[in-house]
């Protein structure tokens, strides 16, 4: 049913439509990052379940590298519970995945197999991507002072403006990453090469339930 053109016509608009929206920062693919992602993704292979294909938590915007490429590698052991893959639907990456923010690189957390599996899989240290994680990082000092700013200027606009920035940059999953560090016990260690306002920030209440972290 999936691949009919009724479906095709009137339902896999909507679905990527709202898969556009949810995905961090600018349609990026769910599995690597990129941006530019314009298919729907089963998690779980139609092939292997057919009825998770209309099933919405099994659905993920993906880049075609990743949609078509991966396809056979994305689930070695088998389909359903044995996917060696992070289903970002059901876990938290970080909890398989450590980003060095200076580094752009992604490590697998000690003992996930999981977290060695998806860097491996979906070539997440490929290419230049590590670099353009780094300048993410390095950008995202001067979002957080500038909302600071703006909070204490009561100045609304200029705060959603910083916060469509962290949120829409090509990287934003370096922005959850040093959201997730931030709130580690670990984190004045992380962090302290930074201004201590960075940390602060990146613990504020306010800017991050701003961020619906
Ligand atoms: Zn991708």
């Amino acid at each position: 049913m999936w691949d009919r053109s009724s479906v095709r016509r009137d339902v896999y608009p909507p679905i990527r439509e709202a898969l556009e929206e949810m995905s961090p920062g600018l349609d990026c693919c769910m599995y690597c990052g990129n941006h530019m992602a314009d298919t729907v993704d089963h998690f779980v292979p139609k092939s292997r379940c057919a009825l998770r294909t209309f099933y919405w938590p099994n659905l993920l915007l993906a880049c075609s590298t990743c949609n078509s490429r991966f396809k056979g590698s994305k689930h070695r052991s088998d389909g359903l519970v044995g996917s060696l893959l992070i289903d970002p639907t059901r876990e938290n990456p970080f909890d398989h995945l450590d980003l060095g923010l200076t580094s752009g690189i992604y490590r697998p957390v000690e003992g996930s197999p999981k977290g060695s599996w998806t860097i491996e899989v979906l070539g997440l240290n490929a290419g230049k991507r590590p670099r353009a994680r780094s300048s993410a990082w390095l950008n995202l000092p001067d979002d957080l002072m500038g909302w600071a700013d703006a909070r204490s200027s009561g100045d609304l606009k200029g705060m959603k403006r910083k916060l469509y920035r962290m949120l829409n940059q090509p990287f934003a999953d370096v922005c959850f990453a040093a959201l997730h560090k931030a709130a580690t016990e670990e984190a004045h260690q992380i962090f302290a090469e930074e201004d201590p306002q960075v940390l602060e920030l990146l613990r504020d209440k306010e800017l991050r339930a701003a961020l619906q972290v």
